[in-house]
């Protein structure tokens, strides 16, 4: 089991979680990241060490319809 240390959200300074894998693929993009701020849509690459971890942007999102309530993550 590898664990992700938990990491400051570099956009908005919420604290991104720690995760838990079996196994940590390479993030090149967004979704390939197991730690992700949803709120910015920044993602940090699956580097155990912090001091090599990248953040990655990812694509905004559409604007939601305002009536639809967002499950919070
Ligand atoms: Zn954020």
């Amino acid at each position: 089991m590898i664990i992700l240390p938990r990491l400051r959200c570099p956009g908005c300074g919420k604290t991104i979680h720690a995760v838990k894998a079996l196994v940590v693929p390479p993030a090149e993009k967004f979704e390939d990241c197991l730690r992700r701020c949803n709120r910015c849509r920044i993602g940090a690459s699956n580097a155990k060490n912090p001091a090599k971890v990248k953040f990655i942007q990812g694509d905004p999102l559409p604007e939601p319809p305002p009536e639809q309530p967002q499950s919070p993550e």
